[in-house]
């Protein structure tokens, strides 16, 4: 048995009930293989079960009062996984459906995603079982408060940098940013996604989105192909997919559909960008409001359609960018693509495709991009805005965009060079899995046991 599949053996025997931590864990490891084979120093030093052990885990209550008077009781968690190349990094999840083993699948991949971004910061992730869904703004407060209240003896500008992620965006950040202050009465850049009147970076909010469509511009740019003219499904309706769909017209291609956990949005004419702002960064509402406000979109609810939120990927487009959440793309959702001409994937959100998913698409041979390539723009803009933090200064757009488009094609390349160096030219989910995992190993080598 490989060295690789005796790790994962023993995973799945230690950690059955988080299904999603062992799904990412057997998507990297099986691709690591050949990088354990051509160095057997990561086999000595035991370092796949080192790196798939978080550093540590921090688990806590997070008591708040709602507006009825009544106290509430959430989970909060903080998987601090790995510091080898850097502080810990990494985003906070706000949703019902958080939980340890989903967040150490996050933060599993965080560390190879920071790894590539070929900046200094290790992976972590964190978050909490709240929903914000229909909380007034000043529970989303209380609620902030309650959980950086546990959370800010464990962070810290050069110690561990979180930032926004599902259910957390801008609001949430400010409010987190203005616990830890009143907690601690340091102004300092412990968290990313700030606001810019406090440190926040020009280019953060549009960062995941639009790293994702430069990636896929590099991917294209390589076979002599490009977006221009391109039909493009994009999955979700947030911070990642809202700004996906701005770079894809920027990028001459047209954005067909957007949906949220509540329904599909088709327009045939494309999506406004505008618009989908408007609902779902002012007004926090349902895309059935979209719906309302443009005339040609087709809107179709979950429940009109047998496998709900797989309804976006059933339409004919050339490129389709899963932006929502992880397991949105299954092995049939693949099929339907395929068969329907799509020749481009490229990951916004973590795990989308499940590895059925991804298995079709490596087998077609389309251009693929998994997400801890194609979304590592967020990351990459959080670590530019803690350099000028850091610095205390602030750059212009054009110049963190610049970094970021650069970024993007560099990590690109080194997935494509990497893919090659093992003889699977175009396989990026191989190509990014050793060219992260490598760095991080060699660094751990380097500092002992620890
Ligand atoms: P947002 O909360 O801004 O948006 C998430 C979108 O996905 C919403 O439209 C939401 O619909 C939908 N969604 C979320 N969970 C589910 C679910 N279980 N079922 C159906 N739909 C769902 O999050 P982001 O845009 O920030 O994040 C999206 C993805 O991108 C995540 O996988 C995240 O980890 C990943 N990512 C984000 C980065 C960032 O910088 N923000 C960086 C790198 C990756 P609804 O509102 O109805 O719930």
């Amino acid at each position: 048995m490989s060295y690789s599949d005796n790790v994962l053996g023993a995973l799945k025997a230690r950690y059955s009930y988080q299904p999603e931590f062992l799904q990412a864990a057997e998507e990297i490891l099986k691709t690591l293989q050949p990088a354990l084979d051509k160095n057997p120093a990561y086999e000595k030093y035991h370092i796949l079960e080192r790196m798939t052990e978080p550093e540590r885990t921090v688990s806590f209550r997070v008591e708040w009062v709602d507006d009825k008077g009544q106290i509430q009781v959430n989970h909060g968690y903080r998987v601090q996984f790995n510091s080898a190349i850097g502080p810990y990094k990494g985003g906070i999840r706000f949703h019902p459906t958080v939980n340890e083993g989903i967040l150490k699948f996050l933060g599993l991949e965080q560390i190879l995603k920071n790894s590539l971004t070929g900046t200094p910061i290790g992976g972590a992730k964190g978050g909490a079982d709240f929903d914000p869904k229909g909380k007034s703004e000043i529970e989303v407060m209380r609620f902030c408060q309650a959980f950086m209240t546990q959370l800010y003896r464990y962070i810290g500008a050069t110690v561990d940098v979180p930032a926004g992620d599902i259910g957390v965006g801008g609001r949430e950040i400010g409010f987190m940013y203005g616990a830890y202050k009143r907690l601690t009465t340091k102004y300092e850049g412990i968290l990313t996604g700030k606001g810019l009147t406090f440190g926040g970076s020009l280019a953060r909010t549009e960062a995941t989105g639009y790293g994702v469509v430069y990636f896929t511009d590099a991917m294209l740019k390589e076979k002599g192909d490009s977006l221009k003219g391109k039909k493009c499904a994009v999955s979700g309706a947030g911070n990642v997919a809202i700004y996906c769909c701005e770079k894809l017209y920027q990028m001459g291609a047209t954005p067909v559909t957007v949906s949220d956990s509540r329904g599909t949005i088709y327009d045939p004419n494309g999506i406004k960008v505008d618009v989908l702002k408007q609902v779902k960064e002012v007004e926090r509402a349902s895309l059935t409001r979209y719906a309302e406000l443009v005339s040609t979109a087709q809107y179709t609810p979950v429940e009109k359609y047998p496998s709900g939120l797989h309804q976006v990927w059933t339409y004919k487009v050339d490129a389709a960018f899963p932006c929502a959440t992880q397991n949105e793309l299954n092995e049939e959702d693949a099929k339907t693509l395929l068969a329907n001409g799509c020749n481009t994937v490229a990951e916004g959100a973590n795990m989308p495709s499940t590895l059925g998913a991804i298995n079709q698409f490596l087998k077609a041979g389309i251009n693929y991009g998994p997400a801890k390539a194609a979304n590592a723009g967020g990351v990459a803009t959080s670590q530019l805005e803690m350099e000028q933090n850091a610095g205390m200064t602030s750059w212009t757009f054009e110049t963190v965009d610049g970094k970021l488009h650069d970024i993007m094609t560099n990590l690109y390349n080194n997935a494509a060079a990497t893919a090659r160096e093992f003889g699977v030219a175009g396989n990026l989910v191989l190509g990014a899995n050793i060219a992260g995992f490598r760095k991080v190993a060699d660094a751990m080598i380097a500092q002992g046991v620890i």
